[in-house]
């Protein structure tokens, strides 16, 4: 049993609970009720109390690259092409390998657990590796299955790409933290033929698709030169657009994408941290809501954020709604938190297991210490956590009932560990 000062479920939107207690059995909740009720109906095995607390949902960061975490800060304040072609593709031509992904991953992971995340939706090679230490650390993760048109350490063309990718898909379905959605690159990276493939494979498995969607201009002028279309309009067009879609990006929208992003039940996963420290462009997310789009956040990798913070993602996302859409009531507090949790489950397909503490739902929680200076007074513990919080104000983190941060430590990553494997690939990429 969890009791806190505030539970704030996100379903039903809009409702917070005072003192209330999260009663949870084998790892799911199965119960929220007031603590004095709770005390009498349950007698707890174990006892959380939390009396300056809010509990929120775990977190869904809906698009990352986790183990460019070890890129975080080696080449900053350029545009997108420049970035990749000149610096990130060189670097990880000459260093990504198994280790590198495993040691990126265990920095990402551990970063996102101290920072509340429950739960990534991941995009890079050696994706096997990825899901192996999501798993080791206890952490829910969409797994991607990368394709990309030009060869990699970890595959040598498209069919090598999908066929190591349902090989994966295969070897971890029954892992309940786990799904594989398939993870095209970008529409100026993956040809039509392969594109084709994944469309008929995503429906015989049931197989989300992740994919960058209009990033940047210069994607979406290109495409126009060649098709007449802009990249979503082709895509649309080659059929890969459905409630299983997740197109991330999504900046420069015309009414005709949105249009069609709102009627094939396409999921958006805005990131908007990256977009602007990209100059990449803006995701109209206020319209895209307006139009009845599912709108989820990601931080992107921390090559391009720098960070994997999600309460900065969500406080980033309101604030930069209200100023596109110049209009102040644009993604208020409570939007901004169902992006960050529920929208992020549904977008992964994943929502009727986790994205909101409802009854019946894996007890996926994340606590968060709202006495603290920088969240004081407080009238509204949602705009406290949105506007004002910080990552350090995250005490607690459960996935499926199990705690992988307890009082502010991490239980299952041995941190002085991690760190000395972190500064050794400094060292090398440094070089
Ligand atoms: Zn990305």
């Amino acid at each position: 049993m969890i009791q806190a000062r505030w539970i704030i479920p996100v379903e039903p939107t809009s409702v917070t609970y005072e003192n209330h207690a999260l009663v949870i059995d084998q790892g799911k909740i199965i119960d929220l009720l007031a603590i004095t009720e709770a005390e009498q109906k349950y007698q707890a095995q174990e006892l959380k109390i939390l009396n300056q607390h809010a509990l929120i949902p775990g977190l869904i960061n809906s698009h990352t690259h986790a183990c460019m975490s070890l890129m975080r800060g080696i080449a900053d304040d350029l545009p997108l092409m420049d970035w990749l072609q000149n610096h990130i593709w060189p670097l990880e031509k000459k260093w990504v390998g198994e280790a590198f992904v495993r040691d990126g991953a265990d920095l990402a992971i551990a970063e996102m657990i101290r920072g509340g995340t429950t739960c990534f939706n991941d995009m890079y090679f050696f994706p096997e590796i990825t899901a192996q230490q999501a798993i080791q650390h206890g952490i829910r993760a969409g797994i991607g299955l990368i394709l990309i048109d030009f060869p990699s350490a970890w595959a040598i063309n498209s069919d090598d790409y999908i066929d190591k990718g349902l090989a994966l898909h295969k070897q971890l379905k029954d892992q309940a933290l786990i799904t594989t959605p398939f993870a095209p690159h970008a529409p100026y990276t993956v040809s039509d033929e392969p594109l084709n493939k994944i469309a008929k494979l995503s429906q015989q498995h049931k197989l989300s698709i992740q994919m960058h969607v209009h990033e940047i201009k210069h994607e979406v002028e290109e495409q126009i030169k060649k098709t007449n279309q802009t990249p979503i309009q082709r895509l649309h067009q080659l059929g890969l657009l459905s409630p299983a879609f997740m197109a991330v990006h999504m900046t420069q929208l015309n009414d005709q994408d949105i249009q069609i992003v709102a009627d094939t039940g396409t999921h958006i996963i805005h990131c908007p941290e990256s977009n602007l420290k990209l100059a990449s462009g803006f995701c109209p997310v206020a319209k895209c809501l307006d139009a009845g789009i599912n709108v989820a956040l990601g931080t992107d990798g921390a090559a391009s954020n720098n960070d994997l913070d999600m309460l900065g993602e969500m406080r980033t996302a309101a604030l930069l709604a209200k100023g596109i859409a110049n209009d102040a009531s644009a993604v208020p507090a409570q939007t901004a938190l169902k992006m960050a949790t529920l929208n992020g489950a549904k977008a992964m397909g994943i929502d009727a297991i986790t994205g909101s503490l409802s009854i019946g739902k894996s007890a996926d929680v994340v606590a968060i210490n709202l006495d603290q200076l920088e969240t004081q007074p407080l009238y509204d513990p949602v705009s406290q956590i949105v506007y004002a919080s910080n990552r350090q104000q995250v005490t607690d983190v459960w996935v499926v009932g199990k705690a992988l941060l307890s009082s502010g430590k991490l239980t299952r990553i041995d941190q002085t560990e991690l760190m000395s494997r972190v500064q050794s690939w400094q060292q090398r990429l440094k070089n």
